[in-house]
């Protein structure tokens, strides 16, 4: 047989953006995107992870595909600005990846309300502004898509995060309203439910341990051991991040309100 077929994700020059793209699965996400042939719009607020990010990927696919833009997902108008640059330099975005954000460490006990305040609005405004900012953009591009990288303690809350955990559970039922919402308009919206995915912020908790002079992969194996993880390891970024492009891509075209886990089995959910 000759001339090997290729597999297409749907996605090729589509314009993507993908929040929180300087670092871990939001990284990993903009690689795949890119991968497949999408432009792609990523954003955090470290200008230095940011740049790095941005070199990295411009060497995968060429500086016209790739932009990368200083952007708080908290900051309304710095948020509002992404999006203009995004259309102004890729046409409207197609696929929203609402990825930026980590987990706080905390039992109910050393929470304080400011805490509590900070959690709540960390999760649902980098949710809610990304989105109210490119969904006229999403509408636009036809068959938009919105991806939210939500938590597997959305439906298996952790006692040591426990505003994480609610906060989490709030995105899983916003996401269901949204979807409800937008399917009028085209636009579908569904998550990723993550478990414990090796990244910056593990790496971070890891540099914070170091102390005792374990190594990485003894680390995260005993991690792993500990919380009973089927798969017996850590995912990696890009497990991830084909998840996150599958539910962007048409071939989830009649995918909506829902989700994919992405935890080794460590849901025990049915
Ligand atoms: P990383 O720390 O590796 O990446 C986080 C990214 O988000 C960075 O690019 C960071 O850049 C950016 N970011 C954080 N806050 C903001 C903000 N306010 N505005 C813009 N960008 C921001 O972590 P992960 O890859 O692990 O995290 C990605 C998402 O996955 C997060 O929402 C996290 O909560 C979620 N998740 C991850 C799990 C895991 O095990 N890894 C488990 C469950 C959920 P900068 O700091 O420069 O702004």
């Amino acid at each position: 047989m000759s001339g090997a077929r290729r597999f297409s994700l749907g996605v090729e020059d589509r314009a993507a953006v993908v929040t929180g793209g300087s670092s871990g699965i939001g990284l990993a996400t903009a690689r795949v995107l890119l991968a497949a042939g999408a432009r792609v719009a990523i954003c955090g607020r470290d200008r230095a992870r940011l740049d790095a990010a941005v070199g990295e990927l411009a060497a995968i696919a060429g500086a016209d595909r790739v932009l990368g833009t200083r952007c708080d997902v908290l900051d309304e108008k710095a948020v509002g600005a992404f999006a203009r640059e995004v259309e102004s330099r890729f046409g409207p975005a197609g696929i929203l990846v609402n990825n930026a954000g980590q987990g706080r460490v905390s039992t109910f006990a050393d929470t304080t309300d400011e805490a509590w305040r900070e959690e709540l609005e960390l999760k649902f405004f980098s949710v809610i502004r990304p989105t109210r900012a490119f969904l006229p953009q999403l509408e636009r591009a036809g068959g938009g898509a919105i991806v939210c990288v939500n938590s597997l303690l959305a439906r298996q809350p952790e006692p040591h995060m426990v505003a994480t955990s609610a906060a989490r559970a709030g995105i899983l039922n916003l996401v269901r309203s949204l979807a409800t919402e937008f399917a009028p308009q085209g636009v579908r919206v569904n998550m990723v439910l993550i478990g414990l995915v090796e990244s910056g912020q593990w790496r971070r908790r890891y540099d914070a341990q170091a102390a005792s002079g374990e190594s990485w992969d003894a680390w995260t194996r005993r991690l792993a051991r500990d919380k009973h993880i089927p798969l017996g390891r850590l995912g990696r970024p890009e497990e991830a991040a084909h998840a996150i492009a599958f539910l962007a891509s048409p071939l989830a075209s009649y995918t909506t309100g829902s989700f994919i886990d992405v935890s080794g089995g460590h849901s025990r959910h049915v």
